[in-house]
């Protein structure tokens, strides 16, 4: 409630001036560090498909991302479904992952799209995966939706998130949504053809798309709240995290961005607010834009897809 105050006030500029000591008293210097805050980026993995790909297998694809995020010295949060785990290497990863401290969450087991009809029946699928996760230490009931959605109704939206509620589940809200999976589409499609192709024209891609959304994102944030706010990106594990990560992080962090553990941004004050756009689902920040009429008219839906980034892909030829 209070977040909706702020993000009221925020938008008819009473805050970041002198302006916000006199309404907010002894609670002004939180709000004016707030305004200049930079931006927080906590890293996101979903899914973990852990087929081999060209130039490295499943394991030695986790096995460079989880070194690239202790190199950098960040715990991530991993959103795993179900079917991707097998008897055998998935279990070893898991592990390595709850270990080294990096967030479990759950992600359904088949990784199905959820229209909004039969709730239950979608609930069942967060239960059916809720086991295959729930032994490792590091495991929360976090629960991330496939493709971000969340109902296309709002009977549908609104009865999930009480089942979800229910048992204990909060949303994992993406706030920095990518297609990083269509860049990695792309990349395994060329290796797969020439397996001595050039990496740097899709590296270059990749950190331009991650830079523009994440520029986008934090736009979205500023115009909401006033302030930046500690976001979360969602990337796939996938041969362009393993290969670029370490790349993305080093270029968020020269150009001002805070790299921040998960956990912490999931437990900031923005992840509690509740949308009620429709449909339901998409960057957090998007259905929150969403029900703004100053926002909403700018945003294209859905909010990220591989359709926006081919014909840029096409015109460099990778
Ligand atoms: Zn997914």
């Amino acid at each position: 409630m209070i977040l909706v105050m702020k993000s009221e006030l925020n938008r008819r500029g009473f805050l970041g001036g002198v302006g916000a000591a006199a309404i907010f008293g002894a609670n002004a210097g939180t709000l004016l560090a707030q305004s200049t805050m930079a931006p927080g980026l906590a890293i996101t993995i979903d899914d973990f498909d852990l087929a081999n790909s060209p130039l490295m297998s499943g394991e030695v694809r986790d096995a460079a991302i989880r070194e690239c995020l202790k190199r950098h010295g960040v715990q991530a949060a991993g959103f795993v479904s179900g079917k991707f785990i097998d008897p055998e290497l998935a279990p070893r990863i898991l592990r390595g992952w709850s270990d080294e401290g990096h967030v479990i969450g759950n992600h359904t087991f088949s990784h199905t799209y959820f229209s909004g009809s039969d709730p239950a029946g979608f609930m069942e699928d967060v239960l059916v995966c809720e086991p295959l996760l729930s032994g490792y230490a590091s495991f929360q009931k976090l629960f991330r939706f496939p493709y971000l959605a969340e109902g296309r109704t709002a009977e549908g939206r609104d009865t999930m998130r009480g089942l979800l509620a229910g048992h204990g589940y909060r949303n994992a809200h993406v706030t920095i949504d990518t297609s990083d999976w269509f860049v990695d589409n792309r990349l395994r499609a060329r290796l797969k053809d020439d397996l001595g192709a050039d990496l740097a024209p899709y590296r270059q891609f990749y950190l331009d798309h991650l830079w523009e959304r994440a520029s986008y994102y934090d736009g979205l944030a500023n115009a909401l709240f006033g302030h930046s706010i500690n976001h979360t990106i969602l990337l796939h594990h996938r041969l362009t995290t393993a290969l670029f990560l370490s790349d993305a992080i080093q270029m968020f962090r020269e150009r001002g961005w805070r790299i921040i553990d998960a956990d912490k941004a999931f437990r900031s004050a923005e992840f509690e607010l509740v949308p009620q756009a429709l449909p339901a689902g998409q960057s957090l920040l998007w259905a929150l834009a969403r029900t703004d009429p100053q926002l909403a008219t700018g945003l294209r839906y859905p909010g990220e897809d591989g359709k926006y980034e081919a014909p840029k892909m096409d015109a460099l030829g990778i």
